[in-house]
């Protein structure tokens, strides 16, 4: 597990973070997200250690990394295991090699990293690429390298920072899935820093929003997607683009509001309503264990708002009166 408590940065007068607080359980995924400049790279150096907080703690498994010093520092680092963006090979070396530099710089012995190495190799699905030059492997499998060097410690937080950018869709789902496994298998806590909502969404268990330095909404992902009126919900459960209303029909914009909204509800409303319901756009996803959702429907304006809205609300979902308005075309049903 790992504790960021009051955590603060600062380049002369320049607070680039400003009083941190994240804490994130073992086995679980935690994700910070932010716009560029709000001081995701700078948390993720300060995480690593690679550079000393101006005040604040990171604890790891109970143990304030910030408070140590020298030899103590050093064994320290190994809790943490870092994957880089574009994985950060050296290209003269091999996969195998590459892997093995974190346990030679700690002085393991031979016959101890030729076994490490094969076995994080085998853990990444990566054995047959061990003799590979970074130039020979495609982005995700350097990608599965990284992973497999920054576990070769055996950390207890493995720190991603955008260690899925620049992939393609079908490689990013592959290290999301390699993710999530070595967060089951492993129980390791992996703190993943992203401006990517999809990545987010597939894998994150928690959420926090960076901005200017400061977390500015926070939650399990399942929770926040289920709130209505925020940034963070909107960006990661973005409504799609509704196709044209039948003529005549009103236009609602509507939210899974419950973890536990039936898939037929679309027919049930309908059935209650006594009238169809034409679904115009929908993003619907699982998310802890429940379903997340935001819909378009249209309905015939014969049925009365608040019947609506109270046969709605039983099924689960409410009106998004903030979308609405966004929505070309659509008529305020209330
Ligand atoms: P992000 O990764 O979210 O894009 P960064 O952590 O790179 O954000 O940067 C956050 C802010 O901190 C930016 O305004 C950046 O200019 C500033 N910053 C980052 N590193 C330094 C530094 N070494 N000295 C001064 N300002 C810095």
């Amino acid at each position: 597990m790992i504790e960021i408590s009051g955590l603060t940065k600062s380049y002369g007068s320049t607070t680039v973070l400003d009083g941190i607080d994240l804490t994130f359980g073992d086995a679980q995924i935690g994700a910070v997200v932010g716009p560029s400049g709000a001081g995701k790279s700078t948390l993720a150096r300060t995480v690593n250690l690679l550079e000393r907080p101006t005040s604040g703690t990171i604890t790891v498994n109970g143990r304030d990394l910030t408070a140590l010093s020298g030899r103590e520092l050093r064994a320290a680092r190994r809790e943490i295991g870092t994957v880089f963006q574009s994985a950060n090979l050296l290209r003269r070396l091999t996969a195998a090699e590459n892997v093995a530099l974190p346990l030679r710089h700690y002085g393991v012995s031979d016959v101890e990293v030729r076994r490490r190495v094969h076995e994080l190799l085998d853990r990444v699905g990566m054995l047959h690429r061990a003799a590979h030059y970074p130039s020979q492997l495609s982005g995700g499998q350097r990608q599965r390298i990284g992973i497999a060097r920054g576990l070769a410690l055996a950390p207890s937080v493995l720190l991603s920072d955008e260690a899925t950018s620049g992939l393609d869709p079908d490689s990013t789902q592959s290290i999301l899935t390699l993710l999530r496994e070595l967060r089951d298998d492993l129980g390791v806590t992996i703190l993943v820093i992203t401006h990517e909502m999809d990545v987010v969404r597939g894998i994150a268990d928690q959420v926090a929003r960076l901005d200017h330095g400061r977390i500015v909404e926070r939650g399990s992902v399942a929770d926040v997607v289920r709130r209505s009126d925020s940034e963070l919900s909107r960006a990661l459960l973005p409504l799609p683009p509704a196709v044209l209303a039948p003529p005549g029909h009103r236009t609602w914009s509507l939210r899974y509001d419950i973890a536990s909204v039936s898939p037929f509800w679309v027919a049930g409303v309908g059935r209650e309503v006594g009238a169809d319901i034409a679904v115009l756009s929908a993003l619907i996803e699982e998310a802890g264990r429940g379903s997340v959702g935001r819909v378009t429907i249209a309905v015939d304006p014969a049925v009365d708002d608040h019947v609506l809205e109270r046969v709605l609300a039983r099924h689960g979902l409410v009106p998004e009166r903030a979308v609405l308005r966004a929505v070309p075309g659509a008529e305020p049903a209330a």
